[in-house]
């Protein structure tokens, strides 16, 4: 008995020596370990049939995710409307003339030059862990340099959610990207379409897998330190029992982004048209409209933020999508700046009429410039008296719609956000 005994400690001590190591030796070396990302995809949910089952009252987990996070209606498909591309689109943060993938062969695909996200997210945080989950084999076994530290790919959708939910006890775990496919299944064998009642059931259904999953993430030991963003979206609609094409039905589709520093909003686009069948879209409304290649880049944005290496790599990655999250996509120069200078925009996007509010320990002359996409000055002011808080209303209502920039220097510290008006 005491020799059983005291092999039992032992054994609990070397246990404790590697998980105390491998927590030290992890938290030296990546600068935004804090960062998570929970990446859901869900196949073939049209918009108009998401938002009836949100009104009905029917697909609680995800209304909720809406209801306090940042989302659209108005995510625009601009490129072919079938599941390898568009999720290419949404992974790699560029479109097909670029990743190359064109149908669900993944035939001529070019990922060595335009990777998956977490394969960009490591050159900045090497350690980063990232996991993907999928019942669809031509994404695990067609995909090359993702970055993904383990493909699984689970037989049905329940399995999926489980097999997310085990990966979620993985304290290292930082990118857990979980694809649900059986929606798209029921749109094809019934109609995508929100009178089909088998389509509109898979899509309340996975609503409960969903809810599994998100409630691993709040589960975990350490969930009140970790930073996490849950973002939720689809590839394409449908019509009929199809889909591939360039109707609005398969186009206009939908995301929602919740967690760490997403504000509770709504956000509205107009159509840019679509690269297919001959079109060009309109490259303004491009900049101002949600559209698929938003996604990868919103990620690496949160993954990595305010980085100087995701700034460093901007030429080099010549990413497609633009950032929704507060802090802008560009750059925040100077040391400590949630401590020390905090800019809030809201409403963003907005008509033209917006709200700023400088925060500031620095009592020191703070100078606000709002640049326009050609770099243009269109607004400029300076808080003279400056103390610690201040803010002021801007009107841009004579001025074009799109991207403009903002830029708020106080001493040596500079605040970069992106505000869009349409
Ligand atoms: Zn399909």
């Amino acid at each position: 008995m005491k020799t059983k005994f005291n092999t039992k400690i032992k054994l609990k001590a070397v246990f404790m020596a590697c998980a105390l190591f491998g927590t030290f030796s992890l938290n030296a070396q990546d600068e935004h370990d804090e960062y998570k990302l929970l990446f859901i995809g869900i196949d073939g949910v049209r918009a108009d049939a998401l938002k009836q089952l949100m009104d009905d009252d029917m697909i609680p987990i995800m209304k909720e995710l809406f209801a306090t996070g940042t989302y659209t209606f108005d995510s625009w498909h601009l490129g072919v409307t079938s599941s390898g591309p568009s999720w290419s689109d949404m992974l790699t943060g560029v479109w097909e003339n670029k990743h190359g993938v064109t149908n669900n062969s993944y035939t001529g695909s070019e990922y060595d030059d335009y990777p998956y996200f977490p394969t960009r997210v490591k050159e900045c945080r090497p350690n980063a862990k990232a996991v993907q989950v999928t019942s669809w084999s031509p994404m695990s076994d067609n995909v090359y340099n993702d970055g993904w530290d383990n493909k699984l790919i689970p037989p049905t959708d329940d399995a999926c959610a489980l097999a997310a939910v085990s990966q979620l006890i993985d304290p290292d775990l930082d990118i857990l990207f979980v694809h649900f496919d059986d929606v798209d299944g029921a749109g094809h064998g019934n109609g995508f379409n929100p009178a089909i009642p088998a389509y509109m059931n898979a899509i309340t259904y996975v609503d409960t897998k969903v809810g599994q999953v998100i409630e691993a993430v709040q589960s975990r030991a350490n969930y009140g330190s970790e930073k996490w963003v849950i973002m939720l979206t689809t590839d394409h609609g449908g019509t009929g029992t199809t889909h591939g094409g360039n109707s609005d039905t398969e186009r206009h589709i939908w995301w929602v982004a919740n967690g760490y520093g997403i504000p509770s909003m709504e956000i509205t686009g107009a159509d840019p048209g679509s690269y297919q069948f001959g079109d060009t879209p309109d490259p303004e409304l491009i900049q101002s409209t949600p559209v698929l290649t938003d996604i990868a880049v919103t990620a690496i944005d949160h993954l990595i933020p305010g980085s100087d290496c995701e700034e460093s790599h901007a030429d080099e990655w010549k990413l497609d999508g633009k950032s929704w999250l507060d802090e802008g996509s560009l750059y925040v120069e100077g040391n400590d700046f949630e401590d020390a200078l905090d800019v809030t925009v809201y409403p963003n996007p907005n008509n033209g009429v917006f709200d700023v509010v400088v925060t500031s320990i620095d009592n020191v002359q703070t100078e606000l410039l709002l640049l326009d996409v050609a770099g243009k000055v269109v607004y400029r002011n300076t808080l003279a008296e400056f103390n610690s808080y201040s803010k002021l209303r801007i009107n841009l209502q004579d001025y074009e719609n799109g991207v403009y920039v903002m830029q708020v220097k106080n001493g040596d510290k500079i605040v970069t956000k992106k505000v869009v008006k349409h």
